[in-house]
């Protein structure tokens, strides 16, 4: 495909008066095509010739014809019809038939003329003006593999940090009313905590057991102060008057 290299600032002008320049061009072509072969052959078959190869060289060749820029940051070279994101706002959908709509002419779906594009090189991703107006609005952005466009030029740092800002808050917020949230969560996992079962012995100090529970429990008692004062006479004697006044104060 035969490619144009063109200013940045002229390509526009050069895609949208690329139909009437190849006009220009298939027709001079033409006239001398059928002046060469009228010497050769019929002038009729000479002239069906002529049209054919007009035909093909007009819609299939320079129809497609794409423009290229050469980005003025990296030297980079740009084909206009490489597909592209539409930096309108409200719009910001892909550009994929680019042979009629490249960056340089305006977006299929909106109708937008983007008014800068950024460069797609690696190291570069600087902005390339396509009017002297030199506004980043509305930047035309490669489409990434995956369908997603390149990130919208940087335009207002101090935007950024008020952005940056506004999220720490958001987040700051967010952190505050889960601790308080926590908080009456504990509250409330403290008041319905179960009331535990007491033990027997427990339960015998606080007066809540009947008659035949309290000779069970003073056996048990009893027998675990033989098993804890097995080589202490006196003070297994002394852990039984205990234990045997506890199970009065119980009756
Ligand atoms: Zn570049
Ligand atoms: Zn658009």
């Amino acid at each position: 495909m035969i490619t144009i290299t063109s200013n940045q600032y002229t390509a526009r002008a050069w895609f949208k008066s690329r139909k009437s320049i190849n006009l220009v061009i298939v027709f001079v072509g033409f006239a001398a095509l059928v002046f060469f072969l009228q010497t050769l052959m019929y002038p009729l078959i000479a002239d069906v010739i002529a049209l054919g190869i007009a035909y093909i060289v007009f819609f299939h060749i320079l129809a497609k014809r794409a423009i290229a820029i050469t980005c003025p940051h990296c030297n980079g070279y740009i084909e206009t019809n490489t597909p592209w994101r539409c930096g309108n706002p409200n719009c910001q959908q892909n550009n994929e038939r680019v042979d009629d709509f490249p960056f340089v002419y305006h977006c299929e779906h909106c109708g937008v003329e983007p008014k800068a594009y950024q460069c797609h090189h690696n190291q570069c991703g600087k902005i390339i003006f396509l009017s002297k107006d030199k506004l980043t609005t509305l930047c035309a952005t490669l489409i990434r593999s995956g369908g997603k466009s390149a990130p919208p030029p940087r335009k207002n740092p101090a935007a950024d940090k008020i952005v940056q800002e506004n999220e720490a808050i958001r987040e700051t917020e967010y952190k505050l009313r889960k601790a308080k949230l926590d908080l009456e969560l504990k509250g409330i996992a403290e008041k319905l905590e179960p009331i535990k079962v007491k033990s027997k012995r427990e339960r015998m100090r606080t007066g809540l057991l009947n008659r035949t529970e309290i000779d069970d429990e003073v056996k048990r008692m009893k027998a675990d102060a033989d098993k804890e004062f097995a080589n202490d006479e006196p003070g297994r004697l002394q852990r039984y008057k205990d234990i045997e006044d506890l199970a009065r104060e119980e009756l």
